[in-house]
């Protein structure tokens, strides 16, 4: 058969736009609040869009984690789960389809992303470490601080620039990575750990070149690599869009190749395969080993990983629906799409459009608003009363503070507004862009937020705030002055 996606079809006289490639015969109902609704679910969310109950909520943008849509053939899979402690069938087709899609060997299911996290950091971090890294992920740069690491940073120049015309801006830049060797001396780097689609810094991908050249100076130094695999699908589709040498190249060879430069793979299976849990793979029989008992000590046997046999089973589908084209397309075509309608009219996005979301620059956006009081929180809750979309903070509020208890300013203030995998559709994209653009034009309105419950660890998720002074009142007011009755 030969591979298609949404974005290689030509219209002949429309606007050009991505197609959905799949019908769509499971339905959720959703529901738009009025205004006045959804400016007390935001208030009773401590402007925080994770504490939002989805009644509320129109469109959740707020992660593609556990939220892709699951195809008829992974629904299907879930009805022969073979519910065993040890040795299900179930386990063996997950291993299975991560062998021929990973090309790793053993393979050890966990819960969720971040279980793997936990185990890695546990067994290859000692305190005084260093963990070079093209971006951290939140819960990533916890686990390792955790267990004594300390996560640098090495991206090159280009990725933090908000417009940008650079293919690949979660690169590791190599010299850096030299320097740290130089620096830290071997022994002193755990491992070099490369993101793909680097989540935090708008779903950037790096380029199989990079990942050679990493490769090279990790074996100079008899280094490992490890992948943080949980968006490699869009990352490998980006490398054949990108990467002249890959314009012809199947995903799966892409895919396999990029594995095959790691020692460890590592990943979410709630956005890889679009269902539940997680895993870590590798070739090596010493690694497995080194990680299997804390396996069973956090996650459970080795053959379920506190995962269920149902979750199982669509994982090892998804794992083979992420080599179709049509399958890792959707997400970031319609993620261009939105990028590009954006920044044609003068709204900062980041560019060029990435994986997992559409992230505007809360900075660009509204420059009024300081950086201590919060620009993507602010700009996060003032998207959710206009429209009822729930977007995700990714700005100073996910970050922490120092050992003064100053805020540590991120590097960028970002909404992040996730398009999780065929979920969807391109008149909900349009509903999307044109919000944003209202919003945009009256950022004016648009204040800070400051804290009102701060939470010491990972703040973001439970953290509760309030707008510094009344500034949604007036949004509102406007809302109703241009929409009138309407939602
Ligand atoms: C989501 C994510 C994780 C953590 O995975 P969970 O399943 O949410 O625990 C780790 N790394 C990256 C790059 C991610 O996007």
């Amino acid at each position: 058969m030969t591979n298609q996606n949404s974005t290689t079809i030509k219209f002949y006289k429309e606007e050009q736009i991505p197609v959905e490639l799949h019908k769509v015969r499971v339905v959720q109902k959703l529901f738009l609040r009025p205004i006045d609704e959804r400016a007390k679910a935001m208030e009773a969310a401590g402007f925080n869009t994770f504490l939002l109950d989805t009644s509320n909520v129109f469109l959740d943008m707020l992660t593609d984690s556990g939220t892709n849509a699951m195809s008829d053939n992974q629904i299907a899979s879930m009805h022969q789960a073979d519910d065993a402690y040890a040795g299900s069938q179930s386990f063996y087709r997950m291993e299975k389809a991560v062998r021929d899609v990973f090309g790793k060997h053993y393979v050890m299911p966990v819960h969720q992303g971040r279980a793997a996290e936990n185990i890695i950091s546990q067994v290859f971090i000692k305190k005084g470490d260093v963990i070079p890294m093209n971006y951290h992920f939140t819960t990533t740069k916890e686990h390792m601080m955790i267990n004594g690491g300390t996560v640098l940073e090495i991206y090159t120049d280009k990725a933090l620039n908000i417009k940008s015309s650079e293919p690949f801006k979660g690169n590791i830049d190599i010299d850096k990575l030299k320097a740290v060797f130089a620096e830290y001396g071997a022994e002193r780097v755990a491992f070099v750990r490369m993101e793909a689609s680097t989540n935090l810094i708008g779903g950037q991908p790096f380029s199989m070149q990079n990942m050679r050249d990493v490769k090279k100076v990790c074996d100079e130094n008899g280094t490992m690599m490890v992948l943080d695999a949980s968006l490699i699908g869009e990352n490998a589709y980006m490398i054949k869009k990108r990467e002249p040498e890959f314009a012809n190249a199947q995903i799966k060879d892409i895919l396999n190749e990029m594995c095959g430069y790691a020692d460890m793979v590592y990943f979410s299976s709630r956005k890889v395969s679009s269902t539940r849990g997680g895993g870590i793979c590798t070739n090596s029989k010493d690694l497995y080993l080194k990680m299997r008992d804390l396996l069973v000590l956090f996650e459970g046997f080795t053959t379920y990983g506190g995962m269920s046999t149902r979750e199982i089973e669509a994982l090892a589908v998804g794992m083979y629906e992420t080599c179709d084209d049509t399958v890792i397309s959707q997400s970031p075509s319609f993620i261009e799409y939105a990028v590009n309608s954006l920044d044609a009219v003068g709204i900062p996005v980041i560019t060029p459009a990435g994986a997992l979301g559409c992230h505007i620059d809360a900075m660009g956006f509204i420059p009024q608003v300081p950086q201590q009081q919060y620009p993507a929180g602010a700009l996060a809750a003032a998207l959710f009363i206009v429209s009822g979309i729930r977007g995700m903070e990714r700005g100073t509020i996910s970050s922490i503070r120092d050992e003064n208890g100053n805020d540590i300013l991120a590097d960028v203030e970002l909404l992040r507004l996730a398009f999780p995998r065929r979920v969807f559709t391109l008149s909900q994209t349009k509903f999307v862009i044109d919000r944003v653009k209202w919003l945009y034009d009256n950022r004016e309105l648009i204040g800070g937020l400051e804290w009102v419950e701060e939470p010491p660890l990972l703040r973001f998720f439970m953290g509760r705030l309030k707008p510094v002074g009344n500034w949604t009142e007036k949004l509102i007011a406007k809302f109703k002055a241009d929409f009138g009755d309407s939602l």
